[in-house]
């Protein structure tokens, strides 16, 4: 078993890597599947326990069929002290006995349906009423923030309020996975066993990070055999279909095309401001519609984005003392899409201001000394300084060699400015925006 480690370890780790973790251990002994390791040093232990206690158990399992159980010495312990048990990686109490967790938001009643998801809510609602009968699994696929994880929920809380007593279980693949490994280090395969095979509907998120983890797919395989054999429904989602998961067994890919795969796809621009309308109405805003269309115009793929800018406008108008309206969601919306963007450059500021100002770039980089050209050079150096990184003697050179005092001067007297003439602060922003959008 150790050659076999050593091996997978060799091919997944830097040899850097390999030579300091993986060839300065060696095995010491095996007994009632505890394989115990001798490290180098504390510092060895902490790593092996973190980062590869996993891949043992992983490989272990595979080679043996039996729950490995990695246990780490240092050389000092090692004439010390007998091994103690493995009870220090136990983890709280809870990690197996786990509740259903699900978000109270995420129901049917919250979820507006559009055409990209209505086959998918449709077949939710079938499955929440006639669980482990029609379609099983039911398989929900589609790119990020489209309402997989939300739809999911709402079969748990709908099967909850038809029958109270059912046992709804949701985790993500990851948990699915580290409870499993976890159970197995701490010898609870039996209790893990419990608890995922003894429910009513199994909720399973984001299936694509089972790629690659063998252990955990056998495990599941099982889970599966066991739920489906008992009529129970079982619900999975990933990002793409079975077949497209990277080294996902054979067997896995043909079970869960048994039951029916839907998949989500973008909400269209009706949607999308519906969904914006119904979290106004849950938060209790008040904002028009076409403010809601033109926040929902803004964002135009991910549902929790989209939500996420609702949540800066609403940010925005608070901090502003105002309502929310629609030139108010484009300021908003516009600094984020300042902090997003890539940097802007000097030269594009100039280009901006001149042709703003109807002269050429190269007036702004020259020394002119008429107002219509200094005002104009001022402005572009203001902006440079507020809307760039770059240091005063870099904008200064950018303005045709100038002094950097040059620089903080032309920004003094702007600055100066926009506080005192309001056209002027209406020429800057004007240009700023512009320069945004
Ligand atoms: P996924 O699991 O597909 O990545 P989620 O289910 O986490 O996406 O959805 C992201 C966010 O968008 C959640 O807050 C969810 O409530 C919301 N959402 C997604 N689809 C809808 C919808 N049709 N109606 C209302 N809210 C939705
Ligand atoms: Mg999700």
């Amino acid at each position: 078993i150790w050659d076999e480690l050593k091996e997978s370890y060799r091919h997944e780790l830097a040899p850097a890597s390999y030579d300091a973790w993986v060839d300065t251990a060696k095995p010491l002994a095996f007994n009632n599947n505890q394989l115990t390791i001798e490290v180098t040093s504390d510092l060895h232990k902490k790593y092996w326990e973190k980062k590869l206690a996993a891949k043992i158990v992983e490989i272990g399992f595979k080679i043996t069929g039996e729950e490995i159980s990695p246990f780490f010495v240092t050389p000092e312990e090692t004439v010390s002290a007998p091994a103690p048990v493995i009870e220090k990686n136990s983890l709280p109490t809870g990690t197996i006995t786990r509740k259903a967790m699900l978000n109270p938001k995420y129901t049917f009643d919250t979820f507006v349906i559009g055409k990209g998801n209505q086959m998918a809510h449709a077949a939710a609602l079938v499955v929440a009423e006639e669980p482990g009968s029609i379609y099983n699994p039911l398989f929900f696929y589609g790119g990020v923030g489209l309402g997989k994880t939300h739809l999911m929920h709402a079969i748990g809380h709908q099967m909850l309020t038809i029958n109270p007593d059912a046992k709804v279980k949701y985790v993500s693949s990851e948990t699915f996975a580290n409870d499993f490994i976890n159970a197995i280090k701490n010898k609870r395969s039996e209790e893990f066993r419990q608890e995922y095979r003894k429910v009513d509907l199994l909720l399973v998120d984001d299936i694509q990070f089972f790629a690659e983890k063998e252990a955990t797919q056998e495990e599941f395989f099982h889970t599966f055999e066991n739920l489906y054999n008992d009529n129970k429904q079982i619900v999975l989602t990933s990002d793409r279909l079975p077949n497209e998961i990277p080294k996902l067994q054979e067997r896995l890919v043909s079970r869960f095309a048994w039951g029916l795969s839907v998949d989500i796809t973008p909400p269209d621009l009706e949607t999308r401001t519906a969904i914006l309308r119904k979290k106004a109405q849950a938060e209790n805003l008040e904002i028009p519609d076409d403010t809601l269309s033109y926040i929902a115009g803004q964002i135009d793929s991910n549902i929790r984005e989209l939500e996420g800018a609702l949540v800066r406008v609403q940010a925005f108008a608070t901090m502003n003392n105002a309502d929310i309206t629609t030139s108010i969601a484009a300021d908003a919306l516009k600094s984020l899409k300042g902090t997003t963007m890539t940097q802007l450059s000097i030269a594009q500021i100039q280009e901006e201001v001149a042709k703003y100002y109807h002269i050429h770039v190269k007036d702004l980089k020259g020394k002119k000394r008429v107002k219509s050209i200094v005002v104009p050079r001022q402005i572009a150096m203001y902006l440079s300084r507020e809307m760039t990184d770059s240091s005063l003697p870099k904008i200064g050179a950018e303005f045709g060699g100038k002094d950097h005092t040059t620089v903080i001067h032309a920004h003094e007297k702007i600055d100066q400015l926009i506080k005192n003439d309001s056209s002027m602060q209406q020429e800057v922003s004007e240009i700023r925006n512009f320069l945004l959008n």
